[in-house]
């Protein structure tokens, strides 16, 4: 039996296998894509914190792949788009079908469990562009062929296909919006890597049960930001509590990015397991790829993050990514983006740090008077 709940992502009600439960908070994630540098080292951090045994090689909670071309584990959304059939949007409404309501006869939700060889290369496609430029073309800017980089964890979803899925009732969600699978209750059907449409759940071999990525609890439970968030180079990440669509709150970094500003857009919000990483799209990227990864606000939201630097609120939180091992619960922005700040604060309303909107260019001389050298790089 299913139940109707509703999904703000499509704005409209849809088929779940459970009856609607939202958490009073939910554990969610902002990932500037424009800023990704495609270094891997949120993949290490994961790994060396997480999936660093026996069977877990080809194991990746966090990957980091080059869109279009790239996938972990092969083919992991195409291949399920085409099962879904036409993603029709009216507007902000979508008039498709979700993985809840392509199921085949029988079945409780659309899906597939990739072969173990497609999880065998996960930087298949690394670094390939779209296309080649084709004969008698120059490189010119835009560049007629693109890519960019998609970083990958499990999306704590609101409405799990792993949970979903799952017959033996293992997988669960906690208050806080985490998805976790208990171990003493998993009996390895592999049901939540069918189900699940991001391929987030994986099975490893030497337990025969099914593993996915904990959202770093230990640390979100002290206030401290998930590993991928906390190392990432190119600080394109943030991590926080994100309120409910019909409550946000303008001072919760998350709230203002996803809801307010609306900047921060779902992946594949069409599969309907309403998910919580939340990505700024990529500005170098076809309209019509944009839509189809993030869905109808994608234009709108490379506009707003173009003209980012007229607007102090937004480029000052844009700012504070990546500046703190800290959750931080609210923010402000004091001045203006010459000169301002963007303040972070804590659960209880205590400053964690403050960082200037306008980073200080700093000109050193060329010539090093104390050591009696020329410096080449002088900025
Ligand atoms: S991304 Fe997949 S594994 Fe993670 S909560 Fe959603 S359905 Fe489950
Ligand atoms: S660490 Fe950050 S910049 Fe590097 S690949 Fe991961 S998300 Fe991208």
């Amino acid at each position: 039996m299913s139940h109707k709940v509703y999904n703000w992502q499509l704005n409209r009600k849809m088929d779940f296998i459970y009856p609607e439960s939202r958490p009073d908070k939910q554990v969610a994630w902002v990932f500037d894509t424009n800023k990704c540098i495609a270094c891997q080292t949120c993949t290490m951090a994961c790994k060396n914190a997480w999936t660093s045994g026996k069977s877990q090689e080809y194991m990746w909670w966090n990957n980091v792949e080059t869109k279009p071309w790239g996938f972990y584990p092969l083919g992991w959304d195409v291949r399920l788009l085409e099962k879904l059939g036409p993603q029709k949007w009216n507007g902000d409404k979508y008039e498709g079908k979700t993985i809840f309501e392509a199921a085949d006869y029988g079945e409780k939700i659309q899906g597939f469990v990739p072969a173990e060889e497609d999880f065998g290369h996960p930087n298949l496609g690394e670094d390939e562009v779209s296309e080649l430029v084709k004969q008698g073309q120059y490189i010119k800017i835009p560049h007629q062929p693109w890519m960019f980089y998609l970083p990958r964890i499990c999306n704590h979803c609101t409405y799990p296909g792993c949970l979903g899925g799952c017959p033996r009732k293992a997988v669960y969600k906690r208050k806080d919006g985490t998805v976790l699978i208990d171990q003493e209750r998993c009996r390895g059907y592999r049901e939540c890597v069918r189900a699940c449409p991001y391929k987030k759940s994986m099975f490893r071999n030497l337990t025969g049960k099914s593993e996915k990525c904990i959202a770093c609890y230990p640390a979100t439970e002290k206030d401290e930001q998930t590993q991928c968030v906390q190392n990432c180079i190119g600080k394109i990440r943030l991590f926080g509590f994100k309120n409910n669509w019909d409550k946000p709150d303008p001072k919760n970094p998350i709230d203002y990015l996803v809801h307010i500003k609306k900047i921060a857009l779902p992946l594949y919000p069409q599969f309907g397991t309403e998910p919580n990483v939340y990505y700024i799209p990529p500005i170098n990227v076809p309209e019509s790829f944009n839509k189809q990864l993030f869905g109808p606000g994608a234009s709108q939201a490379v506009e707003l993050y173009k003209n980012a630097a007229k607007d102090s609120t937004l480029v000052g939180l844009l700012m504070l990514f990546g500046s703190t091992g800290k959750i931080v619960h609210s923010f402000s922005v004091e001045g203006d983006i010459e000169t301002g700040h963007c303040i972070g604060y804590d659960s209880k309303g205590q400053e964690i740090l403050r960082v200037p909107i306008k980073e200080p260019i700093i000109i050193r001389e060329k010539h090093d008077t104390k050591r009696d050298v020329n410096r080449i790089s002088v900025t």
